[in-house]
């Protein structure tokens, strides 16, 4: 008996390494047990099989009753927390005198609720707001883990790609087991951990012009965090005709820049500031020309901070201006931007 309970773990041990699914082990365990007390029941005591597998009838009933009740205690628990995710994401407040906090939230936001800037008001706000993310990659991570720590209540999150083992140099919010997966879904994932009351949407696709309009108008931010310039031109021009909220950043080797662009109250756009698509020569990727691996977190955490602070309406923010961090110089520069009057996008009388 004890020789075949080894066996088990060893089994039990190469499932968890090959990443097989968690319903074979006890599903095994269960089918052996039941196998091995049916030799007992049905054959006699001298038969060879009943001799090899060795022992007696009750200690695998014993086992048999065991797996059972764990496993079913465990399906049972599974099933109520789905069953509760689910209400939290029907249920998502859409204004602040809707919003409710149980005693855990509270206790998960008590540093913000002291704070005479955020109180819980600014806490509400920030649970009936829903922020778009546009790419789960370097500026996504902190950007997607901050939100979450602070408690929005609906995040979307767009990406194509899937994670790359070149990506965990600076790419965060995914790790070691999420290489292969959709980033949407292993951020999903990661922030669910952090933060079980987010409702998270993953879109595993491009944003494109099909569906930018639609996607865009359900939500009250957009944070877009892309590589490249075609996805940051369309966001800005669907932003812009829908008078969303971006805030805006970019990467590259040591230096990084934010933006934000608030399109109801007349601040430049995109467009504005890159009217044309820089040559390719101008604007290396970061596979192309590599990329600090602490740059996107402090980017990507002003990013986030800008954006908390826009919906709760307070400071100074990046409105109309450029903020150029340089990490190898550990240099911050802030470059007044100005709206262009032949503007495609957003001069007077376009939208
Ligand atoms: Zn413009």
């Amino acid at each position: 008996m004890i020789s075949i309970i080894l066996g088990f773990v060893v089994f039990w041990v190469l499932a968890r390494k090959l990443n097989l699914s968690k319903s074979i082990v006890p599903a095994a365990a269960i089918a052996l047990s039941v196998f091995i007390s049916c030799v007992h029941l049905t054959l006699p005591p001298e038969n060879n099989l009943r001799v090899v597998l060795g022992g007696s009838l009750e200690p695998w009933v014993l086992l048999v009753s065991i797996f059972l009740v764990v496993y079913f205690y465990r399906e049972i628990l599974r099933r109520i927390r789905s069953i509760s995710t689910k209400n939290t994401e029907e249920n998502l407040p859409m204004n602040t005198s809707e919003v409710t906090f149980s005693d855990i939230e509270l206790d998960r936001y008590s540093r913000h609720v002291i704070m005479r800037e955020i109180g819980g008001s600014g806490q509400k706000k920030l649970k009936s707001t829903s922020i778009l993310v546009v790419g789960a990659g370097g500026l996504g991570s902190p950007v997607l883990q901050y939100l979450s720590a602070a408690g929005i209540g609906k995040i979307g999150i767009i990406d194509d790609d899937v994670v790359d083992q070149s990506n965990l140099q600076r790419q965060i919010i995914h790790n070691d087991n999420s290489i292969g997966v959709p980033k949407v879904f292993s951020a999903q994932k990661a922030i669910k951990e952090q933060n079980p009351h987010v409702v998270v949407k993953p879109y595993n696709r491009r944003l494109n012009k099909d569906i930018a309009n639609e996607l865009l108008s359900e939500y009250d931010i957009i944070i877009e965090g892309s590589d490249n310039f075609e996805t940051r031109y369309l966001v800005n021009e669907v932003a812009q005709s829908l008078s969303k909220v971006v805030i805006s950043g970019a990467l590259s080797q040591w230096e990084g820049q934010i933006m934000v662009f608030d399109h109801a109250l007349n601040s430049p756009c995109y467009e504005c500031v890159f009217p044309e698509k820089p040559a390719d020569d101008f604007a290396p990727t970061c596979a192309e020309a590599g990329v600090f691996s602490a740059l996107p977190g402090v980017v990507g955490t002003l990013m986030a901070a800008e954006a908390i602070k826009s919906i709760l309406d307070i400071g100074n923010g990046l409105r109309g201006v450029m903020l150029i961090y340089d990490a190898i110089q550990s240099e911050t520069r802030i470059i007044k931007l100005n709206k262009a009057t032949n503007c495609r996008i957003c001069a007077d009388g376009k939208n």
